[in-house]
């Protein structure tokens, strides 16, 4: 049930000090349309045929950055996630990967569109991975993989964002559609309504604020919640893509 997810805090504004590494990377898609995952197999199946590229140098680079053993396998493992499904989004190129050495973030991954001079990429933020993870699980509301599935699903639909033309779900366009997804608008409104509180309670200004509750955000975590409720019950990759492409009507 949606209100089983608790701490879902996730700002995503990008921090300052980078010391990124960073990858392109174009991966094979892949073809069995019939089988059936869960949270389980489905991270085994993604753990087992994508590997991000450069695995070993870029662990080596981490740590040489200070990053610890268990922060950089957690990213490890996220990347692994995101690239995964990405690979099997129709239409999507390679992508940069980058792991962002800043300290302290308390930020799993974002998505940055392609600008100006700048390349789209997909960033996981190392330091302190391990423990935001652990964080985000909630009172064993979530595994461990379930948090990364669900990290992976959310910065995927960022991504399908910016496709051009592309529709995005909002507290009222929801309301017309599929009865499962209003249940998880009204619970990803509640969420944003209660941190846009507690930002306020802490003296964020607006621009903060906005940053991490706007509708992009909405629009993410209700495709983010919907998608590991349907993982859980068991899902075709097939129809995870589809999930996480859907738009209103
Ligand atoms: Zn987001």
């Amino acid at each position: 049930m949606p209100g089983e997810f608790k701490n879902q805090e996730q700002p995503e504004e990008t921090p300052k000090q980078t010391e990124p590494i960073l990858e392109t990377q174009e991966l094979e898609t892949q073809e069995n349309k019939e089988e059936i995952y869960d949270t389980e197999t489905l991270f085994d199946f993604l753990s087992q045929r994508y590997e991000v590229p450069n695995y070993d140098a870029t662990k080596k680079q981490l740590l040489e950055y200070g990053m610890e053993s268990k922060d950089i396998d957690a990213v490890l493992e996220l990347m692994t996630c995101i690239i995964g499904i990405d690979a099997n989004v129709e239409n999507l190129k390679g992508i940069r990967l980058e792991f962002n050495a800043a300290k302290n973030t308390k930020l799993l991954a974002g998505y940055s569109p392609a600008s100006e001079n700048k390349e789209e990429k997909y960033v996981v933020y190392v330091d302190g991975s391990a423990d935001e993870v652990i964080r985000r699980c909630g009172d064993g509301a979530l595994t461990k993989q379930e948090v990364f599935l669900k990290t992976a699903v959310h910065e995927i639909r960022h991504r399908i964002q910016y496709t051009a033309g592309f529709k995005m779900f909002t507290d009222e366009n929801v309301l017309g559609g599929d009865e499962e997804l209003k249940k998880y608008a009204d619970y990803v409104k509640t969420l944003q309504d209660k941190k846009i509180k507690f930002y306020k309670e802490k003296g964020e200004t607006d621009k903060f604020i906005g940053d991490r509750i706007n509708k992009f955000e909405f629009d993410s975590e209700l495709i983010e919640n919907f998608a590991i409720e349907q993982i859980r019950m068991g899902i075709t990759l097939d129809d995870l893509i589809k999930l996480i492409t859907l738009q209103p009507k």
